[in-house]
């Protein structure tokens, strides 16, 4: 059977994968991507909020941190100039009690150490903006904001592709194995077809599993997968809301909150379920009393019946749900010692905001 050579396989063409196929492509680097599904970003990477972060929550110096900061100026710039339909419309992190006015300051205070300014505000002025809002106190993003993810993702691929990188769909990656200083790749259990010098997983919630695909990975450098599905619930009427609006934090999220997509419409989630599989993307319909509950304590309007099932999303984790949130990990040759071998594990929220910092950072690594 004939073998390809081909300098970089990409193992996924979600928002990240795309990504760092346009950051190597654009560095002269001869690109496949490899997708498992009929078409790219139809994973994670279109079951998300659809919000660039700011930076705000998490520990300062981590992966997480530095990249989603990094790639939120990055990611502006990117819409800016490919025009890919973005807003700034920033974002409000409410207490709907005293106690959690402490949270804020701890929040405000995280936020500065990662260099996010966040104005902490009086009830009274969030809810002059607005009204529907029971607040005591509010910490405003101005940095925040949403974005079209898909036109993004096409403007990363058309980047890519501009470069001479090849998105081939219905590919998955079944096997590989080590032979001197090349990959051989074998795609949806065929026998090997292609030999590559450097092999990028970033195959998301698939990522543990794709790498444990590899012959000659040490077991050791595979994190075990969790997955945390993320349920979402959207409103029929108009939304009462023209910001983003956040409740406190909660294990494993970041609480039942209000975003918008560009057409104006509000979606409430995404919650947070621990499952066994990947696999079940349906919508719990019974889920929505807990977050009419939820919701009511910052915005006691709500009318019963409103709320209807919409999507979810599933958390591609690595920490299991007793243990504190993981950050990124993604690990070059010089973590597992295997040559040409990047694996991106537990590349979660904020990986869309961070793509295009994720990618810098691959692209260094095999530099
Ligand atoms: C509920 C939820 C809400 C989120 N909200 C936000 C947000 O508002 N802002 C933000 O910045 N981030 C958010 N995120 C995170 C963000 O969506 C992800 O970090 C990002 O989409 C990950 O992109 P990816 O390319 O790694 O994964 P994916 O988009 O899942 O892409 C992986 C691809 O790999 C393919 N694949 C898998 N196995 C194989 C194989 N063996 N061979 C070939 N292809 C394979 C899959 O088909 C898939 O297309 C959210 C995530 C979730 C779950």
């Amino acid at each position: 059977m004939r073998m390809d050579n081909i300098d970089t396989v990409i193992i996924g063409a979600g928002v990240v994968g795309l990504a760092v196929a346009r950051a190597l492509a654009e560095a002269g680097r001869e690109v496949l991507i490899l997708e498992a599904a009929d078409s790219f970003g139809t994973g994670t990477s279109s079951r998300n909020s659809e919000v660039i972060h700011a930076g705000i929550y998490y520990p300062r110096g981590s992966l997480k941190a530095r990249f989603c900061v990094a790639g939120r100026d990055r990611l502006y710039a990117f819409c800016e100039q490919h025009g890919v339909a973005h807003r700034r419309c920033g974002k409000l992190i409410v207490a709907t009690s005293d106690a959690q006015l402490i949270e804020l300051q701890k929040i405000q205070a995280a936020a500065r150490g990662n260099g996010v300014e966040l104005e902490l505000w009086e009830g009274s002025r969030a809810i002059a903006l607005e009204p529907q809002l029971r607040c005591v106190g509010a910490l405003h993003s101005p940095l925040t904001g949403i974005i079209d993810s898909h036109s993004y993702m096409l403007a990363l691929l058309g980047q890519a592709e501009r470069h001479g990188a090849t998105l081939v769909c219905k590919s998955r990656v079944t096997g590989m194995r080590l032979e001197g200083a090349r990959v051989v790749i074998a795609v949806n259990g065929e026998e090997p077809v292609l030999r590559a010098r450097t092999v990028i997983n970033s195959a998301s919630i698939d990522a543990p599993r794709v790498a444990r695909s590899l012959a000659g990975l040490p077991a050791e450098h595979i994190p075990r997968a969790y997955f945390a599905k993320g349920n979402y619930f959207t409103l029929s009427s108009r939304s009462p809301f023209s910001r983003l609006v956040y409740p406190v934090p909660e294990p494993g999220g970041l609480g039942v909150h209000l975003t918008l997509d560009l057409a104006g419409r509000a979606r409430f989630g995404p919650d947070v379920q621990w499952v066994q599989e990947a696999s079940d993307y349906r919508v719990d319909p019974h889920r929505a009393q807990k977050f009419y509950a939820a919701i009511r304590t910052y915005w006691p309007g709500l009318d019963d019946g409103a709320l209807q099932p919409a999507y979810a999303g599933i958390r591609p984790k690595i920490s299991a749900s007793s243990a504190p949130a993981a950050d990124f990990r993604i690990d070059g040759p010089e973590v597992h010692g295997v040559p040409g071998i990047v694996n991106l594990f537990g590349i979660e929220s904020p990986g869309l905001t961070a793509s295009l910092a994720i990618a810098d950072y691959v692209a260094g690594l095999i530099r």
